[in-house]
């Protein structure tokens, strides 16, 4: 390769800047840049910085300026179509402070391009051409934009087209294979630990010197609905050292969280309880109320979970609940369909039922309406059956958030108490 044009630092940060009005309308969904920093960190490159901006000749100009002052690579996408309002190209003459030229090989591939589809190029498909001076043109194998490179002062700049699909290829073919001769020789790794169980402010406090910026691995926390992943990146020299430094965090995280960590990376909660039941050799069925299948819905998401989810009902009315799951009218009466009660009886009746050793049930009030007086929304009675008898738990889930939500907490509360039932059993 020619590395005339190599900056003398090695590549270790990014700026990624996307371009398009509709981008920053939000009709279009940016996932040019969530796709690139990934591909970034995967070659060792830290993404500082995502900048997205209109078609503005002069917000791209200062973005594209700004970028390079502040990273030593910066990647932009969109804005190279021959149309008035694609400006990316004239955007990087200006920051380089250099003209437009035509060249002649991009020229050249543009109108092979549409002889390809026995058309004429249309004159404006010439200004694809225009390459500031002293850059280069890529290749485009998917499109007529062809994408430009251009040095910034010491960073390197890549433009590249909008369209995902012609994006990612002139990535992967010509961007990734420079970017690798040149990184730095370090990688960045990352690993998850998913949690249940415990409040974000709670946890936050017990991780909070692991949290703290500039630590290697960095340790981070992100709230799902439901869960909360602890994400640990590490920079390291080596595989071996990244998992070193991984293992060592991981450690220490899992000290302070104990079994409020369910799994790790790729583990759900639903694949986490159908190893630990394999594990006992035991089964498991469901009867949901409120949650109206999804739990079950999680646990058949998991491959494989035939070897140990029998089924289960909805039981949505309560003439389902005393018909399929053998719920007392008694309890329904006196007691009210979203109740303790009932949540046991739902489990037991579901592991006799459908001939389980474990089963789960949920009834409560999903919202927005529904609410009674003492039972507002948001009330959940989550009720796991083991052969040792049945446990419950009254669990408010928020009386002011979506019915979706609300239905979600509930399946992973579910979950996760027989999650906690099961490890224990297995110690
Ligand atoms: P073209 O030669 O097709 O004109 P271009 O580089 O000018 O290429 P744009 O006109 O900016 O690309 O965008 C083309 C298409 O790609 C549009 O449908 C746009 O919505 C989509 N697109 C642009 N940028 C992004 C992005 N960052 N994420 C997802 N889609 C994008
Ligand atoms: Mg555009």
């Amino acid at each position: 390769m020619n590395n005339d044009h190599l900056p003398e630092n090695d590549l270790a940060d990014a700026v990624i800047l996307s371009v398009g009005a509709e981008l920053i309308t939000g009709e279009v969904v940016d996932t040019n840049t969530s796709w690139l920093a990934r591909e970034l960190e995967t070659l060792g490159i830290r993404c500082r910085l995502h900048v997205t901006a209109p078609d503005a000749v002069d917000v791209v100009t200062r973005e594209i300026s700004r970028a390079a002052e502040l990273a030593s690579l910066v990647i932009v996408t969109g804005g190279l179509g021959p149309t008035a309002d694609d400006l990316t190209r004239a955007a990087l003459a200006f920051a380089a402070g250099v003209e437009l030229v035509q060249d002649a090989t991009a020229l050249a591939s543009i109108r092979a391009f549409f002889q390809r589809r026995g058309r004429d190029m249309p004159a404006e498909n010439r200004t694809q051409a225009l390459i500031p001076r002293g850059g280069r043109a890529l290749r485009n194998d998917c499109g007529t934009a062809p994408g430009v490179f251009v040095k910034l002062g010491s960073a390197w700049c890549y433009a590249l087209p909008g369209v995902p699909f012609e994006m990612r290829d002139m990535f992967t073919r010509v961007v990734r294979p420079e970017l690798a001769a040149r990184a730095r020789g370090r990688l960045l790794r990352r690993r998850i630990l998913h949690c249940c169980g415990m409040p974000e402010s709670r946890l936050g406090d017990r991780l909070a010197d692991l949290l703290r910026p500039g630590r290697n691995p960095a340790v981070g926390t992100c709230a799902l609905t439901g869960v909360i992943d602890v994400r640990i990146r590490a920079d390291a020299a080596d595989e071996d050292e990244a998992r070193r430094l991984l293992d060592e965090t991981e450690a220490e995280v899992r000290e302070r969280l104990g079994a409020v960590v369910y799994g790790v990376d790729d583990d759900t909660l639903a694949s986490v309880v159908g190893r630990l039941l394999v594990a006992r050799s035991a089964t498991l069925s469901t009867a949901e109320s409120c949650t109206g299948g999804l739990v079950a819905k999680m646990i058949t998401d998991v491959p494989g979970s035939s070897r140990y989810y029998l089924g289960g009902g909805v039981t949505y009315a309560n003439e389902l609940k005393e018909r399929v799951v053998g719920v007392e009218q008694e309890l329904l009466v006196t007691h009210g369909a979203v109740s303790e009660p009932v949540a046991k009886a739902m489990a037991a009746g579901a592991r006799s039922a459908f001939g389980s050793d474990y089963a789960v049930a949920t009834t409560g009030i999903a919202g927005p309406g529904g609410a009674t007086p003492g039972k507002p929304v948001g009330l959940v009675y989550c009720a796991v059956g083991t052969p040792a008898g049945v446990q419950v738990r009254r669990a408010t889930l928020g009386d002011d958030v979506p019915r979706e939500v609300v239905r979600q907490r509930a399946a992973y509360t579910v979950l996760n108490m027989l999650r906690l039932v099961l490890e224990q059993a297995t110690e």
